[in-house]
C-alpha cells in the first residue's frame, strides 16, 4: 500500500460490512466526529436487515420481531444513540405471539404484559404460581444485569472489573443453560417447553442455549414488546446509512473488501473494489471471521482464533418462504392483531433440534412458525393483499455442493411441503399465492464458534 495516499483516502475508522452491526457502529462513531467509511459488497445496505421486492410485495429478508424498542427501554436508548429514533417507526405487535402446541394448547401472549402472561401460565398450571414468581423475579434481575453490562458507560476494562459487583448474575449463570435455569424453579416439563416457546429465534434448543444471553430478549419481549419496522428492516438500515452520511461519513456499496493491510503489529488500511486502497487508523470487521482471516492473511491472524475457526462447525440455518397473497389475511380467519404464530411439535425440543439439523422436518418432527408481516405493517403488500412468511430452522447438511437443477428441485420440494402444511391452518392458501420465494441454508449460511461466538443469529451455546 502506498504511503502517499491523498487525505480523501484516509479514515479514522473503516468498517467492513454494512449489516446492522457495521451500520450501527458507523452511526455511533460518525456522530462522535470520527471520519468513518463503511464498505459493503452488496448493492444495498443492511445485510440480513434488508428487504427485497417482487410484484409490489415487500419482503423483509430476516427480521420477524425486533425486541423491546419501547421508548424508555434500554433497547430504545440504543436506537436513540444511533440517531435513528425519529427516523424509523416501530410498530408494536399487539399480540406478542400465539403458541399452538400439539392441538391441545393455544396460548396468545399479549404485548408488554408480564403479569398477564404469568396469570395465563398459572391458569394452565395451578400450583406453579410461587415457582413462576420466583423464576421471573430472577430472570428480570438477570436481564437487568446483562443490560447493565451491555449498556454501561464504563470503559470495557472497568466494566469487566466491576462485573462481579455490579452485574454478578452474568457470572453466576455463565455456565447455566436456559433449561437448567427453568429447572431450578419448576419440575414441570410442559411448562418449561412453553416458557421457551420462542426458542427457534435463537437457533439453539433451551438445553444448549446460554441463559444470560437468552435472558435479555426473553424479558425484553415480554415486558417491552416485539416490533416490526415500518417499511421493513431496510428502513432502519437506510436510516443508519443516512446518519453516517449526514455526519460526514461514507457508505460505499457494491465494493467487496479484497485486502487488509498490516505491518504484522497493527492494521493500517484496506483495499476494496470501488475505493481502491485507503488508509485507516482502525478497522472494524462485521463479516465472517473466515473471510477476515483471508483478507488479512493467515500469517497475521491470531493463532488461537485460527484454531477456534478450525474447530468451528456449521450452526443450524433456516428455511424461510416468502409469500405474496392476492387477499388479506382475514380471508383465512386470521385476525389483524396476529403477528407470529409458533406451531410447536409434540416431540421433545432436543429431538426436534436433531431432526432439524438432519433436515428431517416432515411429519410434525419440528416446530415452525407463520409470520403475518403485512398484518402489522400494511405497507409491505399492495392494498387488499398480504405477505406471509413460513419459517423453520434447518441444518445445512445436504444443501452444499448441489448442481443448480438439484438445488432448485430440493428447494421446490421443501417449499411445496411447507405450503401444504400451512394450508391445513390457512385453508385455500395455495390458491391465493401471487409471489413465492424461498431462502435456504445457502441463503443463510451461519457458523458456530463454540462457546462464546456465533455469527448472525448470535446465539451463545454451552456446548
Ligand atoms: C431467517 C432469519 C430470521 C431472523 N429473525 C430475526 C428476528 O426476528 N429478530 C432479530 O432480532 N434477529 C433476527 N435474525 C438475526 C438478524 O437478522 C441478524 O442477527 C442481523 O441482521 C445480523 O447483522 P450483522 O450486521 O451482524 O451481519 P450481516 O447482516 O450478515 O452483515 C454482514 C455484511 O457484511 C457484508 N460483507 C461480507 N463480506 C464482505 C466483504 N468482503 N466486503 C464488504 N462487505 C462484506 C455482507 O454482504 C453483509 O451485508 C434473523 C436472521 C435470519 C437469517
Amino acid at each position: 500500500m502506498q504511503n502517499s495516499l491523498h487525505d480523501d483516502n484516509r479514515y479514522d475508522v473503516a468498517i467492513i460490512g454494512a449489516g446492522i452491526g457495521g451500520l450501527s457502529a458507523g452511526s455511533l462513531l460518525a456522530q462522535k466526529g470520527y471520519r468513518v467509511i463503511v464498505i459493503e459488497r452488496h448493492n444495498v445496505p443492511g445485510g440480513y436487515a434488508s428487504n427485497f421486492t417482487r410484484n409490489g410485495f415487500k419482503f423483509d429478508v430476516s427480521l420477524h420481531s425486533f425486541d423491546g424498542v419501547r421508548p424508555g427501554s434500554d433497547s430504545f436508548k440504543c436506537i436513540e444513540d444511533c440517531g435513528v429514533a425519529d427516523r424509523v417507526r416501530f410498530l408494536p405487535h399487539r399480540k406478542l405471539y400465539r403458541y399452538v402446541h400439539d392441538n391441545d394448547m393455544d396460548l396468545s401472549v399479549k404485548e408488554c404484559d408480564l403479569a398477564g402472561y404469568i396469570k395465563q401460565l398459572v391458569d394452565l398450571f395451578p400450583g406453579e404460581q410461587q415457582n413462576l414468581d420466583h423464576l421471573f423475579s430472577e430472570a428480570k434481575r438477570t436481564h437487568a444485569n446483562v443490560a447493565g453490562f451491555m449498556y454501561s458507560r464504563l470503559p470495557f476494562f472497568l466494566r469487566l472489573i466491576a462485573t462481579p459487583f455490579l452485574f454478578h448474575r452474568v457470572l453466576r449463570y455463565e455456565d447455566t443453560t436456559v433449561y437448567d435455569f427453568f429447572s431450578r424453579f419448576t419440575k414441570n416439563e410442559q411448562l418449561k417447553k412453553i416458557l421457551a416457546a420462542q426458542w427457534t429465534y435463537y437457533g439453539l434448543p433451551p438445553q444448549k442455549l446460554a441463559f444470560p444471553y437468552f435472558s435479555y430478549p426473553f424479558i425484553d419481549y415480554l415486558c417491552n414488546g416485539g416490533y416490526s419496522i415500518e417499511g421493513g428492516s431496510q428502513a432502519l438500515s437506510d436510516a443508519l446509512r443516512g446518519v453516517i452520511e449526514e455526519n460526514g461519513g461514507k457508505v460505499v456499496l457494491s465494493s467487496p473488501v479484497t485486502k487488509i493491510f498490516t505491518d504484522g503489529k497493527r492494521v493500517f488500511g484496506l483495499s476494496s473494489r470501488r475505493t481502491g486502497e485507503i488508509a485507516a487508523e482502525r478497522i472494524i470487521s462485521n463479516i465472517s471471521p473466515y473471510d477476515l482471516r483471508s483478507l488479512i492473511g493467515e500469517e497475521h491472524f491470531p493463532a488461537k482464533t485460527s484454531r477456534a475457526l478450525a474447530d468451528a462447525k456449521s450452526s443450524i440455518s433456516a428455511f424461510q418462504i416468502y409469500l405474496g397473497l392476492d387477499c388479506p389475511m382475514e380471508t383465512f380467519g386470521v385476525s389483524a392483531d396476529e403477528a407470529i404464530e409458533f406451531r410447536a411439535s409434540p416431540r421433545d425440543v432436543p429431538d426436534q433440534y436433531a431432526a432439524m439439523l438432519r433436515g428431517e422436518i416432515e411429519n410434525d418432527n419440528a416446530s415452525w412458525s407463520l409470520n403475518y408481516f403485512s398484518n402489522i405493517d400494511p405497507t409491505m403488500a399492495p392494498a387488499g393483499k398480504s405477505t406471509l412468511g413460513i419459517f423453520t430452522l434447518l441444518g445445512s447438511e445436504g444443501w452444499f455442493g448441489l448442481s443448480k437443477t438439484e438445488y432448485r428441485a430440493k428447494k421446490q420440494a421443501l417449499t411445496a411441503h411447507m405450503i401444504e402444511r400451512a394450508e391445513k391452518i390457512l385453508p385455500g392458501l395455495s390458491k391465493h399465492i401471487e409471489v413465492c420465494e424461498a431462502g435456504s441454508p445457502l441463503t443463510f449460511p451461519l457458523i458456530h464458534l463454540g462457546r462464546f461466538t456465533a455469527l448472525s443469529k448470535m446465539s451463545i451455546s454451552l456446548d
